[in-house]
């Protein structure tokens, strides 16, 4: 059978972390092995904004680089790829089901049920529905019907039996029917329920392997029972470990530990490689003990044998140290222009640069490309080179109090007055140091670092020529004549 793939979020919202993880798995499986990935949208629930929930979905996707081979905007040969638009086709399964009395209506009210599930809670027993309409007499329903009420449908669950089934990750999982009461798979609205119509859809559109999160772990035995009924075999099934952060606690939306969803990395300028190749990580493991892989290379290792049954945990630090490596080998201009809006939004530098502005930050932005995780970072780590004056750190301004702090600041802005362009070349401010240093006699740190204190602030930072070169020679001039006035 050929491998075909899905992924099938409810489009409530942007694509969270795990939800790219299902996409992935799904992807790397289906490339693997020449398969098809199809993405459909679970869009039942009216409620929301699923438009652009839909869009959202696929943009993340999209920027991971994780394409698709079937869905809302391409189509395929199963469409359509959302379940509102698949109504009639759960209709004529759940006529089929009724007709074979493996489903039935059920005319309890909300509040009927509400009452069961309170004397059952009452008796020390698990809330859960009765059966109450499992034999309801063709009159007995007309007489519900004609007082009004709109049934529901439920799943006639078999008695007594043990539901088994192979995970690709848990290995053998047993469930009791018995454990399972009789669920609803249509609402009384004719909307169909999440176990009933991905089954349905998984069935109709001949998905082989269903890889989900393992809280979907529990369904599954709904779901086979839904197979069975309609004489299908099932597809297979691994369960993806559950995410959790660094405190071994199940990650939730509100946890702000944790970027959560692709977006915000998007949106705060993290390379796409760098998201895609933590996110593999979380719950799969590759032969080879490397942590750094291309997409390439994911799709040649991957398989669901190493899906791991422990936790996955989202290690932040991994993240931005993963982050960082890609950084650093990319393409300079590539960060540059990931770089910019960051430094425009931060009203640092014009909408409109010119070509020397261009260069200007280019350069800048390439002195910090090696210290960067992402690239909206470059906002905090450059703000020396924006401001009028400078902002002194503590051991920095100690370093001016020195004695031979004004001989070699004297010197260099004496050298400094005779140097014609704004930007003196990194070579030039090498030479100009040079200079300090023979007539003063000062060098190593009660040079440079003396001279870095007083233009920047700080004693630590990127390359000193560079840095000064990127300054300017006006900026310099000024802080110069601050500190020894
Ligand atoms: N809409 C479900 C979810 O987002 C899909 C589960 C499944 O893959 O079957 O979790």
């Amino acid at each position: 059978m050929p491998v075909r793939v899905r992924y099938a979020p409810s489009p409530t919202g942007h694509l969270h972390i795990a939800g790219a993880r299902t996409a992935l798995f799904d992807y790397l499986l289906a490339r693997k092995s020449g398969g098809q990935f199809v993405i459909r949208f679970e869009d039942t629930d009216q409620a929301r904004h699923l438009e652009s929930g839909i869009r959202s979905q696929l943009d993340g996707l999209r920027w991971l680089g994780i394409e698709w081979d079937e869905s809302v905007d391409i189509g395929g040969p199963y469409a359509p790829y959302r379940q509102t638009e698949r109504l009639d086709l759960y209709r004529t399964f759940t006529e089929r089901l009724l007709k074979q009395g493996d489903v039935y209506p059920c005319y309890c009210t909300e509040s009927e049920l509400e009452e069961e599930y309170k004397a059952q809670e009452a008796r020390g027993e698990t809330p859960h529905y009765s059966g109450k309409c499992r034999h309801l007499t063709e009159g007995e329903k007309q007489r519900f019907a004609a007082e009004g009420r709109v049934p529901c449908y439920r799943f006639r669950v078999p008695e007594g039996e043990t539901i088994s089934f192979d995970d690709h990750v848990r290995g053998t999982v047993e469930f009791e029917s018995d454990g399972i009461a009789d669920f609803v798979i249509v609402r009384p609205d004719g909307i169909p329920t999440y176990n009933y119509a991905a089954v349905i859809d998984d069935l109709t559109m001949k998905i082989s392997h269903v890889i989900r999160g393992e809280e979907h772990l529990s369904n599954t035995p709904r779901q086979l029972l839904i197979y069975r009924a309609l004489g299908a075999d099932a597809p297979e099934f691994a369960h993806a470990s559950l995410i959790l952060n660094r405190d071994r606690k199940k990650m939730s939306k509100r946890d702000e530990s944790i970027v959560q969803f692709v977006q915000q990395y998007q949106e705060l300028g993290y390379l796409p490689e760098a998201v895609l190749n933590f996110v593999a990580l979380l719950g799969w493991s590759p032969r080879s003990e490397e942590e750094i892989y291309s997409k390439d290379e994911l799709i040649e290792q991957f398989g669901l044998d190493r899906l791991s049954k422990s936790p996955a945990i989202f290690d932040t630090e991994k993240l931005n140290w993963m982050s960082n490596h890609y950084m650093k080998n990319a393409e300079p201009q590539k960060v540059v222009e990931l770089a910019i809006p960051h430094l425009q939004k931060a009203g640092l530098i014009p909408e409109q640069l010119d070509s020397s502005g261009k260069q200007w930050v280019a350069e800048l932005v390439q002195l910090y490309q090696e210290q960067l995780t992402y690239a909206a970072e470059i906002v905090q780590l450059t703000p020396t080179f924006f401001r009028e004056q400078v902002e002194f750190e503590e051991d920095a301004a100690a370093m001016l109090k020195e004695d031979y702090a004004p001989a070699v600041l004297g010197s260099f802005q004496r050298h400094l007055s005779e140097v014609e362009a704004e930007h003196p070349s990194a070579e030039e401010i090498k030479g100009l140091l040079k200079k300090v240093q023979n007539e003063t006699g000062y060098k190593g740190k009660q040079l440079f670092m003396t001279v870095r204190a007083a233009l920047t602030g700080q004693l630590h930072g990127r390359d000193l020529n560079e840095t000064l070169h990127l300054l300017g020679k006006n900026k310099m001039a000024a802080r110069l004549q601050a500190v020894l006035s």
